[in-house]
Formats: C-alpha cells, sequence, structure tokens
C-alpha cells in the first residue's frame, strides 16, 4: 500500500512537477523573454472570440502593431475569418491546444496529436501557414511534452502576466500593471477571450480599454510591438552583429 503511494506520489513529481521547475523556474527548453532593445511582444491567448478579437485587431491596426496570438483550434475552427483576418494583418498565429485543457491530464502523444498538432493543421488549412510557436495552456506541460512537442514548434510562455483575465482587474489596473513591467524584450501574456475556466467572460472588454493606453504610451518610451518570431530574430541579429564587430576588430588588430 504504502509503496504504491511512494511510486504515484514519484510519478506526480517526475511527470509534472520536474517540467514545472524546469520551464517555469529555470526557463529551459521555453522562451519567456527576448533579448531585444526596444522592442517587445504582445501575445493574446484563449482565442479567437467574435466579440473582442476584431476589437482588438482594430487597435492593434490603429498604432502599428504586430502581435502573436495563441488561438485554441476549435474557435478557429468556429471562427475561421477571424484567423484569416489575424494572418492578413501581419500577426503570427501560434497554438494554445484544440481545447483549454491542462496537459497534465493527458500522454504526451495524446497532446501531440489531439490538441497541437490538430490545431496546427487547422490553422494551415486557413492560412496556409503552419504554426511554429505553442504555449500550453496555463503554461504547463508534462515531462514528455517537453520532449515531444520541441521536435515541431518552439514553446513561448511569457515574462509579464497582470491578471487581465478577471473582471474584477480593472482597465486602469491593466494599464497600471503593464506599464510598470514591460521592459525591452518582455514576452506580454493577455486574454482576448473570457471563456475559458477560471475566467470572467467580460474580463477582454477592461484588457482592450487598458491596453489601448498602453499602445499609447510604449512608443514614447521608444518601444514597438513585435511578433514573437521577429522578437527573436532581433536578437538574434543583435548577436550576429556583436560578432560581426568582434570579427572586424580581429581583422583591424592582424
Ligand atoms: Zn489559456
Amino acid at each position: 500500500m504504502w509503496t504504491l503511494l511512494i511510486l504515484a506520489i514519484d510519478a506526480i513529481i517526475l511527470y509534472m512537477i520536474v517540467p514545472f521547475v524546469i520551464t517555469r523556474i529555470l526557463g529551459w527548453g521555453v522562451v519567456s523573454r527576448g533579448n531585444a532593445a526596444k522592442e517587445v511582444a504582445f501575445t493574446f491567448d484563449d482565442g479567437p472570440d467574435p466579440c473582442y478579437t476584431p476589437e482588438l485587431l482594430d487597435l492593434l491596426h490603429e498604432h502599428d502593431v504586430k502581435a502573436t496570438f495563441f488561438v485554441l483550434g476549435k474557435k478557429a475552427e468556429q471562427f475561421p475569418d477571424l484567423i484569416q483576418r489575424m494572418h492578413r494583418e501581419g500577426h503570427q498565429i501560434g497554438i494554445h491546444n484544440y481545447t483549454h485543457t491542462p496537459n497534465w491530464i493527458y500522454s504526451p502523444w495524446t497532446n501531440r496529436r489531439k490538441q497541437v498538432d490538430r490545431t496546427a493543421d487547422i490553422v494551415e488549412r486557413i492560412t496556409g501557414e503552419r504554426p511554429i510557436l505553442y504555449r500550453p495552456p496555463w503554461g504547463l506541460l508534462n515531462l514528455g511534452d517537453l520532449v515531444l512537442l520541441r521536435r515541431s514548434y518552439r514553446i513561448v510562455l511569457w515574462s509579464v502576466m497582470v491578471g487581465d483575465w478577471k473582471a474584477s482587474v480593472s482597465a486602469a489596473q491593466i494599464k497600471h500593471d503593464l506599464l510598470k513591467k514591460i521592459k525591452p524584450g518582455s514576452i506580454i501574456v493577455l486574454h482576448d477571450n473570457g471563456d475559458t475556466p477560471g475566467a470572467d467572460r467580460e474580463a477582454p472588454l477592461n484588457m482592450i480599454t487598458g491596453l489601448e493606453e498602453v499602445l499609447k504610451e510604449i512608443p514614447r518610451r521608444g518601444l514597438k510591438g513585435l511578433r514573437v518570431d521577429e522578437l527573436l530574430n532581433k536578437e538574434a541579429s543583435r548577436i550576429g552583429e556583436a560578432r560581426s564587430r568582434v570579427k572586424h576588430h580581429g581583422q583591424i588588430n592582424l
């Protein structure tokens, strides 16, 4: 009896707690921020939503910000026009599972086939482009996901989160917290849908109102909102520039 209990606890630690520590605390195997000098990435989870996503897309267009949407496959199937619009307007589309279920309850093979690849197929059918980014619901991965999913997808978490899924968090609070926390290289997680477990249906309204003020302010701080892939490419090009400067100096010294 005790042996079984100890084995079960060990299995839970290995399957759930170890990947949590690896990804959320050590940041291994995932991207949580960029190393950019002037850029940040706004990301939106849980959509598309027929009420809030169009309003959000209008706002991003008005402020010339490109963002990343981590969409649910089931909602993408329901609202393909919104997926098409995101793609047409230059935003990046990543995957957030087919339904908003935690990866801890399934095997990594089931997660990959029934949640992640299934959603990638749906988005690819709509846009003609296969997503390469993945964010698990609640940022929770199991041990096998870290191996199986990383073969085909870059796992993206976040560095800034402000509780915008709760209607009790006001637009003013969202604005205040975002402006306080955003720094160059930040990956900001927000939510354009309030249907998921633990969220409030009307919460995205506060998010959009607060975000509008933030988008007015960030250019004054010299910051620009880009897609996650662009944020990471900026980082790569900065590293490339630094390397070529080193090389150049080396040549001068010779
Ligand atoms: Zn989510």
